[in-house]
């Protein structure tokens, strides 16, 4: 297929915000392929060169391709001034190319589709001696092959920042139309599969019964069932119907696939971790008594002095580290707590209760405690029991409990109320106000985001730890805004400074490190809780106690 075919898609794409048409245009679009353009054209499609699975990333920075445009004769300055005007490399390039395309005369042969994919996807495997002079090569043989209408999306998707709004609920949506099958199946299928170029294969070729009929496969991860989050463990009690109550260990949730001596892992971002994980692989090939099965779990890092569990920040510095992994595995030793089990020789256990599955479970694992272990559980529908083991899980440094449903199936890629989420509340904050935003759109008038400091207890200073733009009614931000006002000291597009007098209680989801703020910390989904009339700067939380609550101190 020509490239310029896909090219008028992406058009068409760009020139819509809604969902429907783009579903639309994709359906249309996707139904009349061939398997192997399937293949190729939805990936392009979602702006998804590569699977997560695949573990690969183009990784070509702006700088290189300045560099590319540069070579196909232009100055660095004309290349810079057009980016600087706007702000996208790939109009960038498409701007160049046409005056380009003044001065020559002879009509190149056209790009096809293939070429496109597949030299992009090299672009991620050229490593070692003189890899940037190879990468601009074959960035410079697309862009020298393209119609200038054409390189604008090369230069995106060699960016990865094609951003057609095309996401998974209107891929499926679009298979589903494409094909005449259900969406809850595709979506079944993509679970399963996730790869909506496979699954449009099947819907293709086999239709519903294909899709219905997909296994699980070695080798491919799934998208995982998700919980959902209950207010109190009565409550989830409650809705579990028959409850096994399991210590909620806090950690990188585990697909564990064993096909004889292979071992794959996966995270529930669908990410290949197996070579991060050396230690956890021996301990599979050595401690699963079973020669094929898929088993899910949760690894946690633990402290070498203490045996505790550590913050999943740390354990997460193992799950991209490419260099030196026999070290850091030794610096933070892993730790899995096994609690599902998806498949045993030959038979898929998806449709089991989760009561056969863990009994499944517990037949094929050799536990080792502290390493390779089942999620501790109970089972009760007794709330004083459950009180008594979630408190014991939260002294020993978890997150809290897991209450699920013993006679629920396994259903892949859904909070479906099989399993509930039960956690404290994080201690609140007390911030301080030194910055906001102004709002677009109907609060352009308010003030809609607020940028939040702690103090730094021994010299005072105010250091950056998060924006908050939620929690608040159209009231809250008006009065913040009125409150805010006679504080402005200094605006820088957009961006205000304000003095620090105003003190607000916040909650949040997550602490986080992080090198974005000064403080190096980050609060997840900060909220207002009210503000603090009662406080002055002073008395706002210090740094310290940051410091102390993301250790699992307070
Ligand atoms: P959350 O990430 O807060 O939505 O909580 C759900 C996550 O808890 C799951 O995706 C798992 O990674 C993790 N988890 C920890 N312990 C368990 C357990 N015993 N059973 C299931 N999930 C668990």
């Amino acid at each position: 297929m020509d490239y310029s075919e896909l090219v008028e898609i992406y058009e068409k794409l760009s020139a819509t915000t809604k969902k429907l048409e783009k579903r639309d245009i994709v359906a249309e679009f996707i139904k009349n392929l061939e398997d192997d353009e399937l293949r190729i054209v939805i990936p392009l499609l979602q702006g998804k060169i590569f699977l997560e699975s695949e573990g690969k990333e183009i990784g070509i920075a702006d700088k290189l391709v300045i560099q590319a445009l540069m070579k196909l004769g232009f100055s660095k300055n004309e290349v810079l001034d057009e980016f600087k005007d706007k702000g996208d490399l790939g109009l960038v390039a498409e701007i160049l190319a046409k005056k380009k395309k003044q001065t020559t005369l002879f009509r190149r042969e056209l790009l096809n589709v293939e070429q496109v994919f597949y030299s992009i996807r090299e672009l991620a495997d050229v490593s070692g001696k003189n890899s940037q002079t190879r990468k601009l090569n074959i960035i410079l043989e697309l862009l020298n092959s393209a119609e200038p209408g054409e390189t604008k999306y090369i230069t995106r998707a060699i960016l990865e920042e094609l951003r057609l709004g095309v996401a998974e609920g209107i891929m499926r949506d679009a298979v589903a139309q494409a094909f005449g099958v259900g969406k809850e199946v595709v979506e079944y299928a993509y679970n399963l599969e996730t790869d909506f170029g496979e699954v449009a294969c099947i819907a293709k070729e086999k239709g519903e019964d294909g899709l219905k009929n997909i296994k699980l496969e070695f080798g491919r991860p799934i998208k995982v069932m998700l919980a959902e989050k209950a207010e109190n463990l009565e409550l989830a009690l409650e809705k579990a119907k028959e409850p096994a109550i399991e210590i909620k260990y806090d950690g990188m949730r585990t697909l564990v696939q064993k096909d004889k001596d292979k071992i794959w892992l996966f995270t529930r971002r669908l990410e290949n971790v197996t070579k991060q994980f050396p230690d956890l692989v021996e301990l599979c090939k050595k401690n699963i008594l079973a020669e094929k099965v898929i088993l899910e779990g949760e690894t946690v890092g633990i402290d070498k002095e203490t045996g505790k569990p550590i913050p999943f920040q740390e354990l997460s510095k193992r799950i991209h580290r490419k260099y030196d992994i026999e070290k850091i595995a030794e610096e933070i030793p892993a730790q899995i707590n096994f609690f599902d089990c998806l498949l045993v020789g030959d038979k898929q256990l998806l449709e089991h209760s989760f009561e056969e599955r863990r009994k499944e479970m517990e037949k094929i694992i050799n536990p080792i405690k502290g390493k390779f272990q089942l999620a501790e559980q109970i089972k009760t529908k007794d709330l004083k029991s459950a009180e008594k083991f979630y408190n014991q899980s939260l002294d020993s440094g978890n997150e809290g409990a897991m209450v699920k449903n013993l006679s629920a199936p396994y259903q892949p890629g859904k909070r479906v109320g099989y399993m509930y989420k039960v956690k404290p509340e994080k201690e609140s904050l007390d911030l301080v106000i030194t910055g906001a935003e102004w709002g677009k759109g109907r609060r352009a008038n308010w003030l809609a985001s607020f940028i939040l400091s702690v103090r730094d207890g021994e010299t005072g200073e105010l250091l950056e730890i998060g924006k908050m733009g939620t929690g608040l009614t159209d009231e809250q931000f008006k009065e913040m805004t009125e409150r805010l006002k006679p504080l402005i000291e200094s605006e820088k597009e957009n961006i205000l400074s304000v003095k620090p007098k105003i003190v607000i209680e916040v909650g949040y989801q997550e602490l986080q490190k992080s090198p974005n703020y000064k403080s190096g910390f980050a609060l997840r989904f900060p909220r207002l809780i009210r503000v603090r009339e009662d406080k002055n700067v002073e008395e706002a939380d210090t740094l310290e106690r940051i410091k102390r609550i993301y250790r699992g101190e307070v």
